[in-house]
């Protein structure tokens, strides 16, 4: 068992009480069940007045793109055909694509006090006393303005037991090179289709590893390695790195369509 008072430990020892948060996180990490479940981990954070912000990504909004829309560079196959939904988003929506976004996301989107970003795939959903200011700053063309309200906040970027591939501001930080971010579609709340901006692939971001080793600061709980960043310390750091070896966020699939697109700095829009 994982002992809440553990966790509260932890939050003191790595001093971030009151501060806002970013968390990527795998519950299989700790390798034992948590004392009173997920809420009650939630919940520490938030007794500390933390405001926690998480991905709550939901990819069944995605819609085909319309025909005479075809960007190069966009990191996307267009003979495949989506099989649409008839659901819209709203950002009072509780959709999200669970799997993927694992169960702390899944539970504060049910939150009655939760602040869901407006960005029908893309969504970043905070909860505690900032959340508001920070997720409110996200649109449909401005999928990571929730994390650069973060770095205005002096915030930080906690991986539960997760590496790097889940770090989504690193596309932040690719997008602070001058890489464009993927187009994608999907419909506003009167049904119409809208351009909306999307992160890229994520798997050559483990090859960060080699760079940000002394960017984090690093805590065993249970069998869970947390690591956390300031976000500003990151973001910098991690730009300068694309700017030096843009090959660095390449993943090994050599079919992976989205890493080339992205280096050669991502769509062309005309
Ligand atoms: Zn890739």
């Amino acid at each position: 068992m994982i002992l809440i008072r553990l966790i509260s430990e932890t939050i003191k020892k790595l001093n971030i009480k009151g501060k806002c948060i970013c968390l990527h996180s795998s519950l299989k990490s700790f390798g034992d069940e948590i004392e009173g479940g997920v809420l009650s981990l939630i919940n520490v954070f938030l007794d500390y007045g933390c405001t926690i912000i998480v991905p709550t990504f939901s990819y069944k909004f995605l819609i085909n793109p319309p025909d005479e829309k075809r960007y190069k560079k966009n990191g996307y196959n267009y003979s495949i055909k989506i099989d649409e939904s008839n659901e819209i988003f709203t950002t009072s929506s509780n959709e999200i694509s669970r799997k993927d976004m694992g169960l702390i996301p899944y539970t504060i989107l049910q939150m009655k006090e939760r602040i869901r970003g407006n960005h029908p795939v893309c969504s970043f959903s905070g909860i505690g006393p900032f959340a508001s200011e920070i997720i409110k700053t996200q649109k449909p063309m401005d999928v990571f303005a929730p994390l650069r309200e973060l770095a205005l906040f002096n915030g930080y970027i906690l991986l539960m037991g997760v590496d790097l591939n889940r770090l989504t501001a690193l596309h932040l930080a690719e997008q602070m090179t001058g890489r464009k971010m993927f187009i994608r579609w999907a419909r506003d709340t009167n049904e119409n289709p809208i351009e909306i901006e999307c992160g890229g692939c994520s798997e050559g971001f483990v090859n960060f590893n080699a760079f940000l080793y002394d960017v984090d600061k690093k805590v065993l709980v249970g069998k869970s390695l947390w690591r956390l960043f300031s976000i500003n310390a990151l973001l910098k750091k991690a730009a300068r790195v694309i700017q030096l070896k843009p090959e660095i966020t390449r993943c090994n699939d050599e079919k992976c369509i989205r890493c080339p697109d992205a280096i050669a700095g991502g769509p062309v829009l005309e």
